[in-house]
């Protein structure tokens, strides 16, 4: 297959104009002599697939309710969107509830729409004092036993654990899964030393940075100056226009460099839906317009899609489309270890595809190169 006439986001991370060829499901470089079917892209820009690396649930549903159909509902609505590979993430909760998430991820990830590509455990080793939208009474210490046996049960789909590192355990805790998945900075009330005490025994990646830690000061630089000291480690950053400023989303691009910066949605279940009351980790939640929040006002995750947060970012907040393009595509893709098959548009890798028109609206969706049709 061919799509021609098309302005293709190269490996490279700039557009040139050109045409995209799919064999077999995945991208090639040159076109069969004859017999493809040739597709008029009518000049939209060609993008590699979204990579959501945090987000709750969409839809209606939350990863959450581990029921045999939530994770089916997510990954066509995110496909849906333009969002091809999925990384979903747990909130704090008890044991039981953990290990039934985690089984039901690893029993159904056969469905349409966006793949699995791993789990993103948020909670629950974090610091209560600034738990967000987590449920305190489940907020445990960093536990070895609790990780192994929650990974084992998912059948080695978690690749991203949260944790405040100020919490006991917390360095040597890091040190011993730092091989296997990617430790994250969160929820944490870490100073400076202590963030780079983490980010030294292996941390390499800040969840939501501004969100849930304490704010950049300029004698207590906190998570935030570590995170721009260790040049190995990214941050995650949520462009709703709702959990951060559009000038500290343009600082940070600035700062960090976009090659560091991975936009994540982090949205709840009523993303896709309208304004009403929901719920997030067991606790109500209430969404009007681009804001959910908690009965006291607490953020609550955001109700836009990764692709909403790339427009934003690009329309509302100065952030070029390119930058914008790199930080949901390239930089997950390598967190996530997943660079040599998807996150960007590259021969022998899976044609996982968005056509976008210049208003960065999603024309068409393809996964291993076929199209994808949201089912009615
Ligand atoms: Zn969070």
């Amino acid at each position: 297959m061919i799509i021609e006439n098309v302005q293709v986001f190269r490996e490279e991370q700039y557009f040139a104009p050109g045409e995209i060829v799919i064999h077999d499901g995945v991208f090639a470089k040159t076109a069969n002599s004859m017999k493809e079917e040739v597709i008029d892209g009518e000049g939209c820009y060609a993008v590699p697939g979204l990579i959501d690396l945090h987000f709750h649930g969409c839809a209606g549903v939350d990863f959450c309710d581990a029921k045999g159909d939530t994770l089916r509902k997510m990954a066509e609505y995110e496909a849906s969107v333009g969002v091809t590979s999925i990384c979903p993430a747990v909130m704090t909760m008890g044991e039981e509830e953990l290990l039934a998430v985690m089984r039901t991820a690893r029993n159904n990830q056969d469905g349409e729409g966006a793949k699995l590509t791993g789990i993103n455990l948020e909670g629950p080793f974090l610091n209560e004092k600034k738990k967000g939208a987590q449920a305190a009474e489940h907020i445990r210490n960093c536990d070895l036993k609790l990780y192994r046996s929650l990974q084992k049960e998912s059948g080695g789909l978690i690749r991203i654990v949260d944790l405040a590192p100020e919490k006991e355990g917390a360095m040597e805790f890091i040190e011993a899964i730092r091989s296997e998945t990617v430790v994250s900075l969160a929820h944490t009330l870490a100073d400076y030393e202590t963030s780079m005490e983490a980010f030294r025994r292996g941390a390499s990646h800040v969840t939501h940075l501004f969100n849930a830690m304490p704010p950049l000061h300029h004698r207590e630089p906190g998570v935030i100056g570590a995170a721009y000291d260790t040049k190995s480690c990214r941050v995650e950053l949520i462009s709703d226009g709702v959990h951060v400023h559009p000038a500290a989303v343009r600082m940070v691009f600035r700062m960090f460099g976009a090659e560091r910066v991975i936009l994540i949605s982090d949205s709840m279940r009523a993303t896709g839906l309208g304004d009403g009351q929901y719920t997030l980790g067991g606790q109500e939640v209430f969404v009007e317009g681009a804001r959910a929040v908690l009965e006291d006002g607490t953020l609550a995750g955001s109700v836009t899609n990764l692709m909403e947060c790339v427009r934003k970012a690009v329309k509302e907040m100065g952030i070029p489309l390119e930058e914008a393009l790199t930080c949901v595509t390239r930089n997950p893709a390598l967190e996530l270890g997943i660079y040599d098959r998807c996150g960007s548009i590259a021969p022998g890798k899976a044609a996982d595809l968005v056509l976008l028109d210049t208003k960065l609206q999603v024309k068409a969706v393809y996964i291993n190169g076929k199209k994808f049709i949201p089912p009615c």
